[in-house]
Formats: structure tokens, C-alpha cells, sequence
């Protein structure tokens, strides 16, 4: 391997420091990362804490933390912490984010060939609801959304524009920032979904001139399951009237009138797991301790081998399209299944996961394909782990 990323790293210190290392060679870090040591004891200890002192009162122990979480987030994001809100799943945040924009009958939604199915569906439920058109902006030659097409999709119509920063199923990275870039021109809302980006490469809202961002805490973040974030720029807030408000949300001032709160908490909900947002905060000030763009370096530079290697067995083609690619490997392997491959590689103590096609309907369909072997590489993998999982390929192959 040659990117000086990959020599540079203290990859021994990030494997003493994440336990699941000794277990399993974890490359379904889209999936689930492993979480490291400061993660899984900031999420225990407040577990324990919660037994021994009651759950109020150990929430009421660790407010400041608790607030932290927020300033973590924010210098993850470059924004201010109200403009966080820290909720159960990306699919929340982005949900909350999407529907409460308030489309009229006859609005557009341009968006990408990259979609998650969860998304697309709820473009869908909304186009029939408000009767919206949703227009998918084509992919220019190389795999990645086309800039010029979306410039030329603009008109007075569309409201808002909604990109996958990373799709799920390969390690395509679209220009979020040239997305910005329009979308700011044409004084259109965006939304984008940096689910399985955020962890894994350095996210600025500024440069990015996104308005609204989800993200999860379980993936590259290698937090709790159960968490994510969302991020509302505070221009846009007050266009935004969340789908649904308790009493954390807004406040009940008189028998018929509620205030709804100033910042971007007004997506959350009173009730949430504390010893997981707390774990997520101790998983982006790790991230954060580690340096995205040195994380960056070294997820991409493994991807790269693991991708040169793969291409090398006669029997592998690997399907990841864009200009720039990101950890996230997909392959096939001719005349064996992808979930037979992953049981293989399982069998070895190799994680891996399938991706099929009603996740990333558009995509798949264009390509012509149905199912991937998806292999996401994390900073703490190995070169010698890529090396295992090809070994294991290459002696799967359908018998001759
Ligand atoms: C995983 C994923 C989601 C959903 O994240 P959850 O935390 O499971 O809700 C959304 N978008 C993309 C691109 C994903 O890969």
C-alpha cells in the first residue's frame, strides 16, 4: 500500500482501543462499526448509574454532559449547537427534517439516482399527499449526480432538493458541495442525507451550503445503535413546522395555544435513551480526536486496495462507480450469491453484508443489478484483513 495515509495512522492504538478487534475482522462498518473502549463506557456507565440512582436523577447528574453533546456535534458539523438535534436513527432525523417542509400542490423535489429506500418513500407518500412531482436528476458518466442536469431541472417549482451524500450500497460519494452550490444559486432548500458519510470524512454545513443534514451514530460515527443526528440551519428553522410536537418540542402556554421551542431541539422528543446520546458524544469527540480528514485518508486508501486487490480474482468485478470513492466496497462474484459470500466470509470470522435492490431501488435498476457483497472498511482494519477476505474469495469461487 502506498498512501502515506495508511503508515501514518496509529492503527495499533485504534484496535487496543476497540475491543470487537479481537473478536471479528469487521468490514460492515456501513452496517453497524465496532464501538471503541470510550463509547461502550460512557453508554455503561450511565446504564449503571441509571440502576443505582434512578434514571431523572442520573440524567440530572450529568446535564452539562448531556449538553455536550451538543458542542460535540456542533464541531463535527461546524455549526451551533441549536441548530442540533440528537434523535433515535438518521431515518428520524431525516423524517422530521422532510416533513416539515411545507410543500404546496404542485411542488417539484429534484433528488438522486442514490437514493435510500426510505427516503424515496416518503418522497412518494408526499407527491401523493400534496400531489409534488419528484424528479430524479441523472447520473453523469462517471456514477455521480450530474451538476449541469440539476442546474437545468431548476425552476420556480422546486422546493427543495434532497441528496444521498453516500449511498448505501457502494462507495459512490456525490458532490454534495457542488449540490450546494446550486441549490444556494436557486434559494432552494437542501437536504442531504450524510448517513454513511459522517464518520468517515470531514462534513463542514458551510462548505457544503446544505440546510438540513441526517446522520446516524452507529456507522462510521461508531456510536450506540439507536442514535442520530439532525442539523437545521437556523435561517431555514422557522419555515420548518416539525410533523409532530410534544411537550419538549413546544411548550402549552394556555388552553389553546403552544409555542414551539426556538432551536432545532424542536425535532426531538422529551424522551430518549441518555446513556446512548451520551455514547454518541464519546463517539464524535473521538472521531473528532482521531482528525476526519486523517480518517478520511486512511478508510480511503484502504477501500483502494481492497478494491485493486478484488479486481485482480478473474471472478470478482467490484461495482463501485463515482469520481471520488469512499470505504464502502461492493462486489459480485460470478455464479455465487452474495449472501452465499457472505456466509463464507462469516464462516471465517469476516463481516460483511448484502446489499439487494429495494434499498437503492433506482440505482440498482440502472445498473442492471440485484444484489452486492458489500465490504465497508473502517480506519482500525487491516491490510491483513483485506488480504484474508480476498483469500476467501478467490477459494470461493464456483467449482470448475
Ligand atoms: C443506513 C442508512 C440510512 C438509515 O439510517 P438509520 O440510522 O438506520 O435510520 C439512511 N440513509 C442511508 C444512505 C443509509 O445508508
Amino acid at each position: 500500500m502506498t498512501a502515506a495515509a495508511v503508515h501514518t495512522f496509529d492503527v495499533e492504538r485504534a484496535r487496543r482501543e476497540t475491543p470487537g478487534c479481537e473478536n471479528v475482522v469487521h468490514l460492515n462498518n456501513a452496517g453497524a462499526a465496532l464501538m471503541p473502549t470510550p463509547v461502550l463506557d460512557r453508554t455503561v456507565t450511565h446504564l449503571k448509574l441509571e440502576a443505582r440512582v434512578g434514571g431523572y436523577e442520573a440524567a440530572a447528574l450529568v446535564a452539562e454532559e448531556i449538553e455536550d453533546v451538543y458542542g460535540s456535534a456542533a464541531r463535527l458539523l461546524g455549526c451551533r449547537t441549536d441548530e442540533i438535534a440528537v434523535v433515535d436513527s438518521a431515518t428520524r432525523a431525516w423524517d422530521m427534517a422532510f416533513y416539515s417542509v411545507p410543500f404546496r400542490p404542485g411542488d417539484r423535489i429534484l433528488t438522486s439516482e442514490a437514493e435510500y429506500a426510505s427516503n424515496f418513500i416518503a418522497y412518494l407518500q408526499l407527491a401523493q399527499r400534496y400531489n409534488l412531482r419528484v424528479d430524479v436528476v441523472p447520473n453523469g458518466e462517471s456514477g455521480q449526480i450530474s451538476v449541469p442536469r440539476l442546474r437545468d431541472l431548476i425552476d420556480e417549482r422546486v422546493r427543495l432538493i434532497s441528496l444521498t451524500h453516500v449511498p448505501t450500497n457502494g462507495g459512490l460519494v456525490n458532490p454534495a458541495a457542488e449540490v450546494g452550490k446550486v441549490a444556494r444559486d436557486a434559494g432552494v432548500l437542501y437536504l442531504l442525507d450524510a448517513c454513511q458519510s459522517a464518520g468517515q470524512m470531514s462534513l463542514d454545513v458551510d462548505e457544503i451550503g446544505c440546510d438540513m443534514v441526517s446522520m446516524t451514530g452507529r456507522k462510521y460515527l461508531r456510536g450506540p445503535r439507536g442514535t442520530g443526528l439532525l442539523y437545521v440551519r437556523r435561517e431555514v428553522l422557522d419555515e420548518l413546522a416539525p410533523p409532530m410536537l410534544d411537550l419538549h418540542a413546544a411548550t402549552w402556554v394556555a388552553r389553546d395555544e403552544y409555542r414551539i421551542r426556538p432551536d432545532a431541539r424542536r425535532f426531538e422528543s422529551w424522551e430518549c435513551n441518555y446513556a446512548a446520546k451520551l455514547g454518541l458524544g464519546a463517539a464524535i469527540d473521538y472521531a473528532l480526536g482521531w482528525g476526519l480528514d486523517r480518517i478520511r485518508g486512511r478508510v480511503y486508501a484502504l477501500a483502494d486496495e481492497l478494491r485493486l486487490s478484488l479486481a485482480q480474482l478473474p471472478q470478482v468485478t467490484v461495482h463501485d462507480a463515482g469520481v471520488e470513492r469512499c470505504g464502502i466496497v461492493s462486489f459480485t462474484v460470478d455464479g455465487v450469491a452474495p449472501a452465499d459470500v457472505q456466509a463464507a466470509l462469516g464462516a471465517h470470522g469476516i463481516n460483511v453484508s448484502v446489499s439487494r435492490t429495494p434499498s437503492t431501488r433506482l440505482d440498482m435498476e440502472n445498473r442492471g443489478l440485484e444484489e452486492l457483497v458489500r465490504a465497508s472498511v473502517h480506519y482500525y482494519n487491516t491490510c491483513e484483513e483485506l488480504a484474508m477476505l480476498c483469500d476467501v474469495v478467490r477459494d470461493i469461487g464456483p467449482r470448475r
